[in-house]
């Protein structure tokens, strides 16, 4: 895995996510910020730092918990798609005019049917529910090694400033007497990282999804990921990457378990 040098805002964003990984255990508001004393369980790795450029200082989190969210999802169905995608495509028109283009040109006529309906693909993590994913996909094994699936492709949306973050997400549990069929660990990736996202709630949503699925003895997720918005705008730096992991359970408890985890994710 390689991975850049943080520069100093990101040592900075380290800090505070060090700071705030100490703090109360039973939080899974998903959000890492700096200074809020809620966040949880957003552990640094050892060895690495994480943190994200993509984060607004001052950003209020959302109150409601991940379990929750997962448990009532708000989907959306391929009707809603229909009946927006025409307003959609109108305020990209509305941007287009506004960054001084003329929509009507030749080049731009479909552009915001085209831009809408690759938007609404690229947040149709909205369109599915963990939940459906699951059934029929436990099984009863008496299995107690480790299960770990790395390098699974990632493909997000910043959702401070509507841009790409893609990555890799590495997943590992210890099986409780349950194991998930492993393509559906890809397919829970898929579902978080479809919507508008922060690297660090879509590194724990995805944790707490496992754990609320199999009741694992512990769950590690890994995601190393670049923020478009970091290097196209703002500090543009070719090369910096975010790593966030979430640690539970064992994970988090045993230093040898999430050590052999680290190990196992890095060879
Ligand atoms: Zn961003």
């Amino acid at each position: 895995m390689e991975r850049a040098k943080l520069r100093q805002g990101e040592q900075e964003d380290a800090a505070a996510a060090a700071a705030v990984a100490g703090g109360e255990q039973h939080s899974l508001n998903g959000h890492c910020e700096g200074g809020r004393s809620k966040v949880a369980r957003c552990r640094e790795s050892p060895g690495e730092a994480s943190g994200s450029g993509a984060r607004t200082p001052g950003q209020s989190g959302h109150s409601s918990s991940v379990m929750e969210s997962w448990k009532e999802e708000r989907t959306r169905s391929v009707e809603d798609n229909e009946m927006s995608l025409p307003s959609i495509a109108a305020a990209y028109t509305t941007i287009l005019r506004g960054l001084g283009e003329d929509p009507q040109r030749q080049g731009l006529l479909k552009t915001p049917w085209r831009a809408a309906t690759a938007m609404q693909f690229f947040t149709k993590g909205y369109q599915e529910k963990i939940i459906d994913v699951l059934n029929d996909a436990i099984f009863d094994e008496d299995h107690d090694e480790m299960v770990i699936v790395k390098d699974i492709d990632m493909f997000s949306m910043c959702e401070h400033h509507l841009v790409p973050i893609f990555g890799r997400v590495h997943i590992g549990y210890l099986p409780n007497k349950r194991v998930l069929g492993l393509s559906k660990l890809a397919r829970i990736v898929e579902i978080y990282s479809r919507r508008l996202q922060v690297q660090e709630r879509l590194t724990k949503q995805i944790a707490v999804a496992i754990t609320e699925a199999l009741q694992p003895a512990g769950v590690g997720v890994v995601i190393e990921a670049t923020h478009m918005c970091m290097v196209m705008r703002g500090v543009q730096k070719m090369n910096s990457k975010t790593v966030t992991s979430t640690m539970l359970g064992v994970f988090r408890e045993d230093p040898k378990t999430r050590d052999e985890f680290l190990t196992l994710i890095r060879s």
